[in-house]
C-alpha cells in the first residue's frame, strides 16, 4: 500500500506540463492557467482621487475657518476640476480626481451647504483623510498576477484594471473521461432490474472541466475486453489525460486493467485512503491513463485527491496542497480504518465538525450534503472535543 503523500510523489515526478500557450480575451480566461506573469503597466488609481461624495480642500484651512467657506468648482468622476483656489473649497463626488492644491475631502454628510451656496463642516479633517492616493492599489512594473495561476473572477478583474485586453494562457488539458460497467445506463433512459445510473462519468467530467480542462466525453464502456481496448486505445490518441471510473478492483468483469497493461503501462495500486484504495496508473501511447475505483464517493475522493494535483500541475498550474483547517471534533470515531479516512462533514454553527451519517463510499449524497472532508489519520480514534484536519471543498476545487 501507498500512503496519498507516496502516492502524489508518483504521479507529480510523471507530469510533462503542456507548454502551448495563447492569447484570450480575459472574458474567456476563468480557470485558465497564466503563462506569463503579468505585470502592471501603469499605477492604479493614475491618480489621487476623492473616495467620497463630499468637499474637497486644505485640512488646516477648513478646520480653522471661522466662516462657511465658499465652493470654487464642482468635479465629478471623469470631469477633472482646476488648481483649488485658496481659502475654498471644490465639491468632490466618488472617484473624482483631488483638485491641485487640496489635501483631504470632508465627506457630505458631515457638511451643511448653506442657501448663499458656501458650506459649513461639522466635523475636523485630518490631511489624506478620504482620498485614494495614486498607486494605492497597483504601481508602475508591479507583478500582480504569477505564472501558473488559475485566473479567478477577481483576477481578471484586476487585469482589465491595467487596461489588459488579453491574458497569455496555456492551452487546455484535452481530458478524455470514460465509465465502465454493463450495469449502467445513461440519464434519460429507463432503468431495469440491476441496472444503475451512470453517475461517475458526468460526475467526473464536471470536476476536470472545473478545473480547466478540455473534457472529451468518451461515454460508457461495456464489461467486455475486445471493446474496452478498441476504445480506449482510439481516445488515447485524441487526450493527454485518459480517465476511466469502475473495473480497476479485483473483479472478473474488471477488463479496464487488462486492455491498458496490453495497450502501454500499468500499475495498480492499493492507495491508503478509504474510501478510493484501488487506483490505476499508467500510460498508453503519449497518453496518461488513470483509473478511478466504480463506487461514486470513492470515484469522487480519488479525483479530488489523486487526479487534481496531477491535471492542475500537467495544466501548467502552480499546485497548492489543500489546506487543512484544524477544528474540533463533535463526534467520536471510536473504529478507525488502518488506512487514512475521509469522512464527509460540515461545521456547525459552534465551529464544530459534524460528520454525515451515512459514509459508505456509495452514497454520494454524503458528499452533496457536506461542507468538506475530515482527514482521519491512519489508526487513530477521535474523541468528541479532540482537533482534526478539515479541508473544505473550496480547496478542492
Ligand atoms: P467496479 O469497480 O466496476 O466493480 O464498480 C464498483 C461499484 O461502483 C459498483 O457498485 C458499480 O456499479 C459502481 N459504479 C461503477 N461505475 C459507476 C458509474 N459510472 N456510476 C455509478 N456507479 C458506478
Ligand atoms: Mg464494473
Amino acid at each position: 500500500m501507498k500512503s496519498l503523500n507516496e502516492a502524489l510523489e508518483v504521479l507529480l515526478s510523471a507530469v510533462t506540463p503542456v507548454q502551448e500557450a495563447e492569447s484570450l480575451p480575459l472574458t474567456d480566461c476563468l480557470g485558465r492557467v497564466l503563462a506569463q506573469e503579468l505585470t502592471s503597466p501603469i499605477d492604479v488609481p493614475a491618480y489621487d482621487n476623492s473616495q467620497m461624495d463630499g468637499y474637497a480642500g486644505v485640512a488646516v484651512e477648513m478646520n480653522n475657518a471661522l466662516e462657511p467657506m465658499p465652493i470654487s468648482q464642482r468635479i465629478a468622476a471623469g470631469h477633472p476640476g482646476t488648481a483649488l483656489q485658496p481659502g475654498t473649497v471644490a465639491r468632490i463626488f466618488t472617484g473624482a480626481p483631488i483638485p491641485p492644491g487640496a489635501n483631504a475631502v470632508i465627506m457630505q454628510e458631515q457638511a451643511q451647504s448653506l442657501p448663499d451656496g458656501r458650506v459649513k463642516f461639522t466635523e475636523p479633517a485630518t490631511p489624506g483623510q478620504n482620498i485614494r492616493p495614486r498607486a494605492g492599489d497597483l504601481h508602475v512594473g508591479q507583478v500582480m498576477l504569477e505564472k501558473g495561476r488559475r485566473l479567478s473572477a477577481a483576477d481578471i478583474g484586476l487585469a482589465a484594471s491595467v487596461g489588459l485586453s488579453h491574458a497569455p494562457v496555456f492551452r487546455r488539458l484535452k481530458v478524455a473521461v470514460f465509465s465502465s460497467g454493463d450495469e449502467l445506463r445513461q440519464p434519460g433512459e429507463s432503468l431495469g432490474f440491476g441496472q444503475i445510473y451512470d453517475s461517475n462519468r458526468r460526475m467526473i467530467i464536471a470536476l476536470a472541466a472545473g478545473l480547466g480542462a478540455q473534457v472529451l466525453d468518451m461515454g460508457c464502456i461495456p464489461d467486455q475486453l475486445q471493446q474496452t481496448r478498441d476504445r480506449i486505445e482510439s481516445a488515447a490518441t485524441q487526450c493527454d489525460l485518459l480517465l476511466t471510473c469502475g473495473g480497476v478492483s479485483v473483479g472478473e468483469e474488471d477488463h479496464i486493467k487488462t486492455a491498458i497493461a496490453s495497450l502501454g503501462s500499468l500499475d495498480l495500486w492499493k492507495v491508503s485512503i478509504k474510501p478510493g484504495k484501488p487506483f490505476a496508473f499508467g500510460r498508453v501511447g503519449a497518453a496518461t491513463f488513470m483509473g478511478m475505483p466504480g463506487n461514486p464517493v470513492a470515484a469522487w475522493v480519488t479525483f479530488c485527491l489523486l487526479i487534481r494535483p496531477y491535471l492542475l500541475a500537467a495544466s501548467g498550474g502552480k499546485i497548492a496542497v489543500p489546506r487543512r483547517y484544524r477544528l474540533p471534533a463533535g463526534f467520536d470515531w471510536p473504529r478507525p480504518d488502518g488506512r487514512q479516512e475521509y469522512l464527509r462533514a460540515w461545521v456547525d454553527a459552534s465551529g464544530r465538525l459534524q460528520i454525515h451519517e451515512r459514509q459508505n463510499s456509495s452514497v454520494l449524497s454524503s458528499v452533496t450534503e457536506c461542507m468538506g472532508l475530515v482527514e482521519i489519520p491512519p489508526s487513530t480514534p477521535i474523541r468528541m472535543g479532540e482537533t482534526v484536519g478539515f479541508i473544505p471543498y473550496t480547496e478542492l476545487s
